[in-house]
């Protein structure tokens, strides 16, 4: 090492030099929650279980979505309609039990194609954070949506712009 290098002075007043330009760099992080990006109108997030028009739910629990799973994420019991409940269940069949496992969940979107009932789509929620695992499997109760306009998860804007991309690149739609 020559003198300079040895008493490390010039050292530390370029490291200090390089710290002191980032205080007055815009940033690059934002404070989230309080700020959130925008997300890409085809972000694939939080899973939500549809209703039809008269509020009851679409799955038929045929279980394409959970084959159509890479992940093996989706596990699901079907059970028979009973008399008196069509006003819960759309198809003679429905899931009694339908979960995700959030952490298995590669968002690929894949379930959502291969439904035919259309009851399953991905949202732009952002699935919460945890430190327990069984928090990350998600039921009925926090898939399916609620009955009340004001529970409604749209999901009309995601599908439009991927109806639209689909068009663009010469595709064939439903
Ligand atoms: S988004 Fe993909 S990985 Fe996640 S549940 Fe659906 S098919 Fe499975
Ligand atoms: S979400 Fe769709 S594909 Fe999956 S079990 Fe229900 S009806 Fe079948």
């Amino acid at each position: 090492m020559n003198f300079w290098e040895r008493i490390y002075l010039p050292a530390i007043l370029k490291g200090m030099w390089i710290t002191l330009k980032h205080f007055f760099r815009k940033k690059n992080t934002v404070n989230y929650p309080d700020v959130k990006r925008p997300f890409a109108p085809v972000w694939r997030g939080w899973h939500v279980l549809k209703r039809d028009d008269q509020g009851r739910e679409r799955c038929t629990a045929c279980g394409l979505c959970a084959v159509a799973c890479p992940a093996e994420a989706i596990t699901m019991t079907a059970a028979e309609r009973e008399k008196g409940e069509e006003k819960l269940y759309r198809e003679e069949k429905y899931a009694a039990v339908y979960e995700i496992n959030m952490l298995r969940c590669i968002f690929c979107g894949l379930c959502e194609e291969a439904c035919p009932k259309e009851a399953i789509f991905l949202t732009d929620r952002i699935v919460p954070s945890d430190y327990v695992r069984q928090s990350f499997v998600f039921g009925k109760d926090l898939l399916v949506e609620g009955t009340e306009p004001e529970k409604r998860i749209d999901v009309s804007k995601r599908q439009k712009h991927i109806q639209e991309k689909i068009w663009a690149a010469g595709g064939v739609t439903q």
